[in-house]
């Protein structure tokens, strides 16, 4: 971890900006590669998130790990935190105001991270860049926003018991790696390619 994320994660582990720091064991501040240019973003930690402190580490964050697997990526890879870093009570959605309240430690994570990529997981998260969007309606739909690609997806929780939304994240995951693949495509080397095109061309 860079020392800025390993700060910022000390920054969020003291936040008392909500009431949900009182029934959190922990803050989940986030974790994952600093410069891999994607970010996951999820909706807010569990029990065993709350235990162990690091996000997507019970069965939704199994099968999420199973869907990167499946592209050929492994979470160390990204980056992934939540849109809200304590555990709100039983596992209830978060209210907006705690949502409103944790919204500084996604914005400094953006900054830190300069994500090209933002998958959202659910929502919640997704209602962060589309506010009043129908996640049915976008899910698996690349909108680009400014300099960053988003590309929402269901919550893997909420796949868990729906076979159908399973598939759909599947199928999700499956666009995320086509887009991944030419978003990745480093400048450079198409330009090196252009190049090697034309001397073939004219015979240098
Ligand atoms: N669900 C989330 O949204 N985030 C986690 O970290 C775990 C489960």
């Amino acid at each position: 971890m860079t020392d800025a994320l390993a700060g910022l994660a000390a920054e969020i582990q003291a936040c008392t900006a909500c009431p949900l720091h009182r029934s959190a064991r922990q803050a989940v501040p986030g974790e994952g590669s600093a410069d891999s240019g994607i970010l996951f973003l999820g909706e807010a930690p569990g029990y065993n998130e709350d235990v162990q402190g690091r996000p997507f580490v019970g069965a939704a964050g199994q099968l999420l790990d199973e869907l990167l697997r499946g592209i050929g990526l492994d979470r160390s890879r990204v980056f992934i935190t939540n849109v809200v870093r304590h555990r709100p009570p039983e596992n209830r959605d978060p209210l907006p105001e705690e949502v409103a309240a944790c919204d500084v430690w996604l914005r400094r994570h953006l900054a830190v991270l300069r994500p090209k990529v933002i998958v959202t997981l659910g929502r919640h998260a997704m209602y962060k860049f589309l506010p009043g969007e129908s996640i049915s309606r976008v899910h698996g739909k690349v909108r680009r926003l400014d300099q960053i690609t988003l590309f929402p997806m269901f919550h893997p929780a909420a796949a868990l018991h729906q076979p159908a939304l399973r598939s759909a994240l599947v199928a999700d995951f499956q666009a995320l790696s086509l887009l991944l693949a030419t978003e990745q495509r480093p400048v450079a080397d198409d330009a090196a390619q252009k190049r090697a095109d034309q001397m073939t061309l004219f015979g240098s």
